[in-house]
């Protein structure tokens, strides 16, 4: 592919407003023409519903993979380990994978309101339905709960609402997520590009060992994001070691989520050879500006 200036600046993790991001869809992409990107992915947490206003807004020379990050969990611990599955290029009408992204999104209030319960147990003073309101119909997380003790002056930023005095620990509750064999089989079936996001970020909390990402590159996985912020450098070097051996694809990104994380646009980028793969491999379309 061509690019605007030099290599092509590719970032296949970001998020919006559809769920924790702060910026809209629109001005997600926007904002990317601004930063330089030639390739930009929308993968907003178990939600595609930023897709169409993100492709109607393109600025001129940017090219958008549409996709997701499915909220996954390895059972094979317990308890079982939470995970992170990007979906690139899918169908987004497949019925079962709409079906699943429905059943999780339900599951994320159930726990969101649940942890506020908690909280509100503890004298806490954090409004559920205020905290549903401050994300507008997007997929709900930990981030606006976080918003809300930032409110109530008890922490100063995000990352401190992450501390393990709170949403990190303390506060910290499991939702009902999709078995990852069968997230990486139904990205499959809908014609996706499955890509297991930050596989090694140990200060996110436990992380999977290698021998079930080789199971999983058996079950269908494409590729591993080796170029994040929660990676060390040792760890990103073991993760492109890995998806060496394993004949995977490698992605870098910023996992871009506006003000409610510090990195950029643009921070961490992707392979053109990595994009092409994930391209020849999805069933949808890249949209172009
Ligand atoms: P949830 O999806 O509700 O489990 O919340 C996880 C989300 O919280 C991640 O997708 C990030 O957007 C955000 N997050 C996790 N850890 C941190 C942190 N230390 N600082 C800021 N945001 C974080
Ligand atoms: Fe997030
Ligand atoms: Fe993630
Ligand atoms: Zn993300």
């Amino acid at each position: 592919m061509t690019s605007r200036t030099g290599a092509p600046r590719i970032d296949l993790h970001t998020h919006s407003t559809a769920s924790d991001g702060t910026l809209t869809p629109v001005e997600l992409v926007r904002a990317a023409g601004t930063a330089g990107l030639d390739v930009l992915a929308i993968t907003d947490h178990d939600t595609t519903a930023g897709w169409a206003a993100a492709v109607g807004a393109l600025p001129p020379g940017l090219r958008l993979i549409r996709g997701a990050e499915l909220s996954c969990r390895w059972s094979g611990t317990e308890p079982a380990v939470p995970l992170h599955l990007l979906a690139y290029l899918f169908d987004p009408d497949h019925p079962e994978l709409v079906a699943e992204l429905a059943r999780v999104r339900a599951a994320r209030e159930d726990r969101g309101e649940r942890i506020v319960a908690l909280l509100r147990a503890d004298g806490i003073d954090v409004s559920w339905p205020e905290i549903l309101a401050g994300a507008d119909g997007g997929t709900v997380g930990r981030p606006h709960i976080a918003q809300a003790l930032i409110r109530a002056g008890l922490v100063d930023s995000t990352r401190e609402a992450f501390g393990s005095d709170w949403l990190g620990e303390r506060y910290r509750l499991p939702k009902d997520d999709i078995d990852v064999f069968q997230a990486v089989r139904l990205v499959r079936s809908a014609g996706g590009v499955p890509v297991f996001a930050h596989p090694r970020a140990t200060r996110r909390g436990r992380v999977v060992p290698d021998e079930l990402i080789a199971e999983l590159a058996a079950a269908g996985l494409a590729g591993l994001e080796a170029d994040h912020e929660d990676h060390s450098p040792a760890e990103r070097a073991h993760v492109r070691a890995l998806a060496a051996d394993l004949g995977l694809l490698v992605t870098g990104s910023s996992d871009f989520h506006g003000t409610h994380k510090t990195v950029q646009l643009g921070a961490f980028t992707t392979g053109v050879e990595a994009y092409e793969r994930i391209v020849a491999e999805g069933v949808t379309e890249v949209a172009s500006g």
